[in-house]
């Protein structure tokens, strides 16, 4: 059988599930390349931990160099250029060609895009950011914070309220007692995509928190100086320490690829994660996949994760004529970290219709654990 050539871009949570999925169905003689700008991985839902202090950066991390052992070859570098015609990548160290390729370059954060966005505007995005808002927070002594999700879509659509519960029992605990938390979000409702009873679920849980939400409040602009954001509403309330979910978009690289559509992200096949393109996937939170109701599937690591053994499984599948393929059938679950040790639970499936059939679990002591868990897990398992 020839040699294939398995490209994957993004060693995030898609990419590296893709890879170790492809290197157990594929005999040596294929070759898996993964690319990555950044030599190591951390794992995103862990940064939430890091940003109250319960983390520490370098315990969430793990070098992409470690995939070596399974035999997935590692390429270090930024992807420049895609070119569908020739089959090519053109990173910053080299042009590499593939049989199949695999798109999983995550969303790129664009917090300079928000008009007057200054150092002053702290977010938890990045694990360098959630470092960065530890050390602030160490030093807060109290105020009014503000937490605005700047834009739609956005991933992980719980973590801005987990973010806010976190924050209150991290604040009590401190005795930083007189703090306010605000919460505004361009939504109608929290996780709307999720339905009524989650959306009423978080909204009972911040309210028995003190914690105050603003919905339908889309921002305009951020006044670091007096200390103030504007809505579209018209609405400005002050603040002493923002923490914005950054607006997201594709990465230049698929951008500029033509890759996207005009809601700016990759279209795929629902099921397999095909794009128009002969032999080319994307997964994860560069695309965007359209519901029942109209809304597109959140950006989440479950969902990368289940695409990506999908997308391996049937590329296998194709390289070696013989099998069934597999679906992506729009199910996932995730904790929702609620603090004083206690996380809910929400799982449920996105493509049923005529909406995702969602339920939310009450917070408990198990789900905490089952967060914890699963994040050792996941460091354990896949490197
Ligand atoms: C604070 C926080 C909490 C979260 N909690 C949860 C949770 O509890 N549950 C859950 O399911 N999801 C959670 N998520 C969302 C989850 O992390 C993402 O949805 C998931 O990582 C998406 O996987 P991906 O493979 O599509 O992209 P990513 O994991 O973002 O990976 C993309 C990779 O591509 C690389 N890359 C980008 N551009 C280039 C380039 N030009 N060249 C080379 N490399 C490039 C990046 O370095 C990155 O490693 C959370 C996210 C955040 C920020």
């Amino acid at each position: 059988m020839p040699t294939k050539t398995i490209l994957i871009l993004g060693g995030g949570i898609g990419g590296i599930v893709t890879a170790r999925e492809l290197r157990r169905l594929l005999g040596t003689h294929h070759r898996v390349i993964i690319i990555d700008k950044n030599p190591v991985h951390s794992f995103p839902p862990s940064y939430l931990w890091v940003m109250v202090g319960w983390r520490k950066p370098e315990t969430i991390q793990k070098p992409l160099s470690m995939l070596e052992k399974y035999g997935i070859e590692f390429h270090h570098a930024a992807v420049r250029n895609i070119s569908l015609e020739k089959r090519t990548i053109e990173t910053d160290r080299a042009i590499l060609s593939y049989d199949y390729l695999v798109i999983a370059l995550g969303a790129e954060l664009v917090a300079e895009s928000i008009l007057g966005f200054s150092e002053n505007v702290h977010f938890f995005y990045t694990l360098e950011s959630a470092r960065k808002l530890n050390t602030s927070l160490t030093t807060f002594t109290g105020g009014t914070v503000a937490i605005v999700i700047a834009s739609l879509p956005y991933k992980c659509p719980p973590a801005p309220y987990e973010a806010a519960l976190l924050l209150e029992s991290f604040f009590a605990r401190r005795g930083t007692h007189r703090t306010v938390i605000n919460v505004y979000t361009p939504e109608p409702s929290p996780l709307f995509v999720a339905g009524q009873q989650a959306g009423d679920m978080i909204r009972q849980l911040l309210r028995q928190r003190g914690i105050e939400l603003h919905t339908s409040h889309k921002l305009v602009s951020v006044d670091a100086t007096s200390q103030h954001l504007v809505f579209e509403n018209n609405q400005r309330p002050t603040f002493d320490m923002l923490i914005v979910v950054p607006p997201h978009r594709a990465p230049e690289v698929v951008r500029s690829a033509g890759l996207t559509n005009d809601n700016g992200w990759i279209p795929v096949h629902a099921q397999t994660l095909r794009t128009q393109h002969t032999n080319v996937f994307a997964l994860g939170d560069v695309t965007t996949i359209p519901l029942a109701n109209g809304l597109p599937l959140p950006k989440a690591g479950v969902f990368a994760h289940n695409q990506a053994e999908v997308v391996a499984h049937n590329i296998a599948q194709d390289i070696h004529s013989s099998g069934f393929r597999k679906d992506f059938g729009g199910t996932g679950f995730c904790f929702l970290e609620t603090g004083n040790g206690r996380a809910g639970y929400i799982h449920g499936n996105f493509f049923s219709a005529p909406a995702p059939d969602i339920t939310f679990h009450e917070p408990s002591v198990t789900y905490h654990w089952g967060k914890v868990v699963f994040e050792k897990y996941w460091l354990w398992r896949w490197f």
